[in-house]
């Protein structure tokens, strides 16, 4: 079954679809009409109160109507013909009435009434007023000659229907035009956009979906959450099982932002979608349905790669020059003969070398995270010696800021970690401790063990970190204000380096801060490599 038959089976999903008349099926109209005239019957006649042949003939109209409304096939003839069905009615309602009491059955007409304003409009009821007084009032008036209690009833039975009539179809009209004015704001933006019900089944969607699920579901759709069909994850090669695909998690009142799928399988003209949800509740809270939005974001993901192709190929080339200049500068620096002059700017050589290759690694590490190409080698590590060898290295820049800086860690912690790019990690906190500390403040690096962590802490009396930049501080070329404010140079790369790291480990890392006071970076490892480690939040706010 394709999409389109999906919907024909399912009625058109489309939005333009919500802002048509529904097809007038009059059955179910008929059937309450049926039944009502026959109470009204059953009551007159259990009063013995109904006479002649004419309530008779009406009840047979009624009927015959009735069975009528169950054979023909409405979905096929003109739209016009269950007016007749409404008028025959109408005529049966007046008959019925011809009898001693005249009965109830005048009430009635607003069935028909409600039934021409909903589906007819304002025509619909014109064809009430008329209808009800030729063939209702008006027999009703010449049966009983007009006398006062019948002519009030007939007077007022076809003022109201014609009132309901009238009602109904102004609703109807508004509704319509509110549903048109949705439909043309659901079919004008750029984004997919489809309804569930609380069954998961698809309710409606706007042209651009459908375009989607032409890609996703090029063999058809049968209109329920969670169909398998040509939805690939980030990576474009795995397909997205039932339990992940966006709709079976929002027909499970998931809901969720930025769930980027493929759909699709030609090179050339899959997308890449990024896709939310949103949850629809009853007044009692209970799940009644889901929307979701599907964003076009194949140029996008299409420009990362390219982005990321550039920047690990230009590392790359970078690399080996740098290496170069770096060596042939230290060895220069070797030689006794250099005048002082020389050797000063040497080691700004040096210096910016170091930089240079220290920033052409942390991009080079930012690809890799991006690719999932992380590796670690794990191997029994003195994680005391790591701490005392980054706070060495980070000695000169302190003492030419006036900064202390102290170390608390016992005198051995052996943990089975990667220790270059733990090293890495400690060298990240503390020189960003360094940095962002005004002179004459002081850096405490602790290092602790307990039941099942062990946990670095890096203390500094520095800038502090607004609380409003911290949820963002562990994203790639993030820069909180304060940094940015007094000019510190640094491009945002050390903290997400960092947080990978720690996470490739099975570890967490939050950071407390004041600003004005200073910040705390708390890296926690798991002795065992279980990553349970308490009830810190994953992404570092303090
Ligand atoms: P960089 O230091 O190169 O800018 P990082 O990723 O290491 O990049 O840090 C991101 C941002 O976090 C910094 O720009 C800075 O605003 C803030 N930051 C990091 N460490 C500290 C600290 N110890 N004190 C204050 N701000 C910090």
């Amino acid at each position: 079954m394709s999409v389109r038959e999906a919907n024909a089976g399912h009625g058109d999903l489309t939005a333009g679809s919500w802002a048509r008349d529904r097809f007038a099926d009059p059955r179910a109209a008929q059937s309450v009409c049926a039944a009502l005239f026959a109470l009204d019957l059953v009551l007159r006649f259990a009063g013995e109160a109904v006479s002649g042949p004419w309530p008779r003939t009406g009840a047979v109209i009624v009927v015959a109507l009735t069975l009528v409304t169950y054979v023909v096939p409405w979905s096929r003839i003109p739209g016009w013909v269950p007016v007749v069905v409404a008028l025959g009615d109408l005529a049966a309602m007046g008959l019925s009435r011809l009898d001693d009491t005249g009965g109830g059955t005048g009430i009635l007409m607003v069935l028909p009434a409600l039934y021409l304003g909903r589906y007819f409009g304002r025509p619909g009821v014109l064809l009430t007023v008329v209808g009800g007084a030729l063939l209702v009032s008006l027999p009703g008036l010449l049966y009983f000659q007009g006398d006062g209690p019948n002519l009030s009833r007939s007077a007022l039975s076809l003022a109201v229907a014609a009132l309901a009539s009238f009602a109904m179809a102004e609703a109807v009209t508004r509704l319509q035009l509110q549903q048109r004015v949705s439909a043309a704001i659901i079919e004008s933006v750029d984004v997919g956009l489809m309804l569930l019900d609380e069954h998961g089944t698809y309710q409606a969607m706007n042209r651009r979906h459908l375009d989607f699920m032409h890609l996703a579901f090029p063999d058809g759709h049968a209109g329920k959450a969670g169909q398998l069909g040509l939805v690939y994850g980030l990576d474009g090669t795995t397909l997205v099982p039932t339990e992940e695909m966006p709709t079976y998690l929002a027909a499970h009142s998931h809901e969720f932002d930025d769930v980027r799928i493929w759909v699709g399988d030609d090179p050339v003209t899959r997308r890449a979608l990024s896709v939310s949800a949103r949850v629809v509740r009853d007044d009692a809270g209970r799940f009644a349905g889901a929307a979701l939005a599907y964003k076009d974001v194949t140029d996008f993901m299409r420009a990362l790669e390219v982005k990321d192709e550039f920047v690990s190929s230009v590392s790359h080339e970078l690399r080996t020059p740098l290496t170069s200049i770096h060596g042939y500068a230290m060895l220069l620096l070797e030689r006794d003969d250099l005048p002082a002059q020389a050797r000063a700017h040497l080691e700004v050589v040096v210096r910016n070398t170091d930089r240079l290759q220290r920033l052409v690694g942390d991009l080079l590490h930012a690809v890799q995270v991006d690719e999932d190409a992380l590796h670690f080698e794990r191997v029994e590590t003195d994680l005391t010696q790591v701490v005392r060898q980054a706070v060495l290295a980070a000695e000169p820049a302190a003492r030419a800021c006036q900064i202390t800086l102290r170390v608390e860690a016992p005198p051995r912690l052996p943990l089975k970690v990667d220790p270059q790019r733990i090293a890495q990690v400690v060298d990240n906190l503390v020189s960003n401790a360094v940095k962002y500390t005004p002179a004459g403040g002081e850096v405490v690096v602790q290092v602790g063990i307990d039941a099942n962590r062990v946990e670095i802490a890096v203390s500094d009396t520095g800038v502090g970190i607004d609380a409003a930049d911290r949820d963002r501080l562990f994203t790639r070329f993030f820069r909180a204000r304060q940094a940015a404010e007094q000019s510190i140079q640094g491009v945002g790369l050390g903290l997400n380096i960092t947080r990978s790291i720690v996470e490739g480990h099975g570890g967490r890392i939050d950071v407390e801060s004041e600003v004005g006071r200073g910040s705390t970076f708390r890296v926690r490892l798991p002795l065992s490599g279980s990553p349970d480690l308490g009830p810190s939040s994953p992404h570092g706010t303090g």
